[in-house]
């Protein structure tokens, strides 16, 4: 079996081979990876999943992908499916991260490791190793743009003495994903204390994470509850700053101030995340004022070299033995680092690393 592995795939690999930990049946091909992705409607999951593809593939691994349209039966059942079929690895972004505890041991039975893809997967030990983002920082990142934009804190991250007060509205990430709390616990550690001294104000009170999350991160949701908002507190008064925690809540926010008569001159400040095309374009042209960019081919690349390392008995890179508890251990993790953009060096970050050519950016297709 030792010689069967395709290309990249032959090297390092230990005495003895892969004979006890594959399943009947995979011994003579090319190893497999099974690749679980949350939807494909957002951009930022297509192009993780293609990055992981062309990675996984130049490696000379078989990769069976699939995307579960956000629904967690779906999900699971994909999940189900690759480990019957006998995948070598599983890399999951899951939908909901305490969903998967089922699959999750039926994996490890079959001594296929699993690598948590950018949202951890909680309430089972038979996660090996999780790559992500400096997620808490994310949402450090996010407020700290937010006051910003308002003014209240300059370019550096000082105070500028500017009391406001402003009105804003809070839209967080969906409950189920453990991303989302970290998003928003990293954004109000910076944002509560100016609505704690009254220089930010929430006009409709809504500022616990239960009552600004959004299930499903759907824009839709987004945009209907900024109507609401609208309706029940912004009729006689502007809203001027809105903490988004993805660029589709943030699209969703903008949607409705725009229906509500909102121009480029009185848009609030909006943040996001993902630094998607529709949003990049929309930062270019100033309905929005930032996002964070996450740079999905650095995070395809870490879950690459993780699932090789394991696939070749080795250990992944760790960089992170701290923070990602998921109820039952803590997660070795990989962080990668991610940055804000604005108007002011979206070509640098955007254009200039070849994520997006300028006349996307312009044409926004
Ligand atoms: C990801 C974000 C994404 C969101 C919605 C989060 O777990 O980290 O990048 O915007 O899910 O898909």
């Amino acid at each position: 079996a030792v010689f069967t592995l395709a290309l990249g795939a032959c090297s390092g690999e230990g005495a003895g081979g892969d004979d006890a930990t594959t399943p009947a049946g995979d011994d003579s091909a090319t190893k497999v990876v099974g690749v679980a992705m949350p939807e494909q409607t957002l951009e930022r999951w297509q192009a993780d999943a293609a990055a992981v593809q062309d990675g996984l593939t130049e490696a000379g691994y078989e990769v069976e992908l699939q995307f579960a349209g956000n629904d967690i039966p779906t999900q699971q059942e994909q999940i189900d499916q690759m480990i019957t079929k006998g995948v070598d690895v599983l890399i999951v972004a899951s939908i909901d991260g305490a969903s998967l505890s089922t699959q999750l041991d039926a994996a490890a039975s079959a001594n296929i490791p699993v690598i948590a893809y950018d949202r951890l997967i909680t309430g089972t030990e038979n996660v090996d190793f999780y790559v992500t983002f400096d997620n808490f920082n994310v949402g450090v990142q996010q407020g700290t743009s937010l006051l910003q934009g308002l003014g209240i804190l300059d370019d550096s991250g000082a105070d500028t003495g500017e009391k406001g007060p402003f009105n804003i509205e809070i839209f967080a990430g969906s409950p189920d994903d453990n991303n989302a709390t970290f998003f928003y616990n990293g954004a109000m550690s910076v944002v509560q204390p100016y609505i704690d001294n009254g220089t930010l104000v929430v006009k409709s009170g809504q500022t616990d994470f239960g009552q600004v999350a959004t299930q499903g991160w759907d824009q839709a949701r987004a945009q209907s509850r900024m109507d609401d908002l609208v309706t029940s507190s912004y009729q006689s008064d502007k809203v001027h700053g809105i903490l988004a925690s993805n660029d589709a809540l943030g699209r969703g926010a903008i949607t409705s101030l725009q229906s509500a008569g909102y121009t480029l001159d009185d848009i609030p400040v909006v943040t996001g995340q993902d630094a998607e095309l529709a949003s990049t374009k929309w930062i270019n042209e100033g309905w929005q004022y930032s996002t964070i960019f996450k740079d999905t081919r650095k995070l395809a690349v870490q879950a690459v070299d993780s699932a090789k390392a394991l696939l070749e008995g080795g250990q992944p890179e760790v960089n992170d033995t701290e923070t990602y508890d998921n109820g039952v251990k803590v997660v070795p993790s990989f962080l990668l680092e991610s940055d804000v953009v604005t108007s002011d060096n979206l070509t640098e970050l955007l254009v200039d690393s070849g994520y997006y050519t300028q006349s996307e950016i312009d044409s926004g297709t």
